[in-house]
């Protein structure tokens, strides 16, 4: 399916590089520059540079961020589906410039504050001021983790205070949608308590991470907001979901791009998933109004997002960058990526 209603408008993508960490990261002082919207990237003599939606060192605060991501939460709230997509390598600032402030004994503050949190805020301001004019909002939430091609709810609450939760399934409805049988939607009725919600579900997350070394970098976290508005001015009734998604950590996609170079399979861990999305990402950046074939059916991350990426849909890609001498090569292979996207 292309995407039909805008094709004009492309992938938004945004590059954010992580600020260092005092006395723990080796810098990376030479190759990696950014000039306006412009990333620069040096390596073995040849250098790399494209021009982005937005290019953010590490002095961008979260709100400055959110500026970037503000227009995607807008649009659904005007009832279009709207999804921004983490990618990066493990340690480059997914999961903080998504959920940041939400993450198990983390302090919400205002400059912490990641996506999720300032979405929310805006969410249930446009609520508060809809209801003036009789527009009803509803908002809901599901929060799922896709891991070795699996989905599990991370909002199902545990029967028997474990930590594993049954393997869901995707189905198609009808109207050829897809969606996922069995997973929980919890209304939210305020900030706050979708605040906690949030937080309860990172922590599942977080304990099955240190279950399955490493379980978090290798899998991806999706979280939908699912807003319906009734009366007033959303006369007929919207009906849309703003999808933040939490990546498996990149280095697994560059893995499989190293496999077709030299077929060291064995040496691999391959995320079905991420290299799926990466092709569907690039095809939908390329595609026309009804021409392309997008592989949508490859993974079951894409199967998940197919209806938040296609037809009438936003997307944001955030090409996370490590400030590390270390991560040369996975940056560039983001960058490449981000650059294939747009
Ligand atoms: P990833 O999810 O990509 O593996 P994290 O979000 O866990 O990376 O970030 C790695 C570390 O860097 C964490 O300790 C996180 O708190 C910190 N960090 C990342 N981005 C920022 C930022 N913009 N400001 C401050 N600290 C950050
Ligand atoms: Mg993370």
């Amino acid at each position: 399916m292309a995407r039909t209603q805008n094709p004009e408008e492309p992938i938004r993508v945004i590059v954010r590089v992580r600020p260092p960490q005092s006395g723990r990261d080796d810098l990376d002082v030479d190759s990696l520059a950014i000039r306006g919207d412009t990333v620069q990237l040096i390596r073995k003599q040849r250098t790399f540079s494209a021009q982005f939606d937005a290019a953010l060192d590490g002095e961008a605060d979260q709100r400055s961020l959110f500026s970037h991501i503000r227009p995607a939460c807008e649009a659904a709230l005007d009832g279009i589906n709207a999804t921004v997509l983490a990618y990066g390598q493990t340690g480059s600032g997914k999961t903080h410039t998504i959920f940041g402030g939400l993450l198990p004994d983390e302090q919400e503050g205002e400059e912490r504050t990641g996506i999720a949190g300032r979405a929310l805020h805006q969410i249930f301001e446009h609520a508060a001021c809809a209801a003036t004019c009789g527009t009803r909002v509803m908002v809901s939430a599901s929060m799922l983790e896709v891991y070795n091609e699996t989905l599990r709810d991370l909002l199902l609450p545990s029967v028997d205070g474990g930590h594993e939760r049954p393997a869901l399934a995707l189905r198609e409805s009808e109207s050829r949608e897809t969606y996922v049988q069995g997973l929980t939607e919890v209304p939210l009725h305020d900030a706050a308590a979708a605040v906690a919600l949030i937080r309860r579900a990172l922590r599942m997350r977080a304990i099955r991470a240190t279950d399955a070394n490493a379980r978090s970098s290798r899998s991806h976290a999706v979280l939908q907001f699912i807003v319906e508005q009734r009366g007033g001015s959303a006369r007929g009734g919207l009906r849309s979901r703003f999808c933040l998604v939490d990546l498996a950590g990149s280095e697994r996609a560059m893995a499989a791009e190293l496999l077709a170079r030299d077929h060291q399979r064995e040496r691999c861990q391959i995320n079905t998933s991420l290299t799926a999305l990466a092709k569907c990402v690039h095809a939908l950046s390329v595609s026309t109004r009804g021409e392309s074939h997008i592989p949508f059916r490859d993974s079951v991350l894409t199967r998940l997002l197919q209806p938040a990426l296609s037809g009438n849909s936003r997307t944001v890609l955030l090409a996370m960058l490590s400030p590390t001498a270390d991560a040369v090569e996975n940056n560039l292979s983001t960058l490449r990526f981000a650059d294939r996207a747009k």
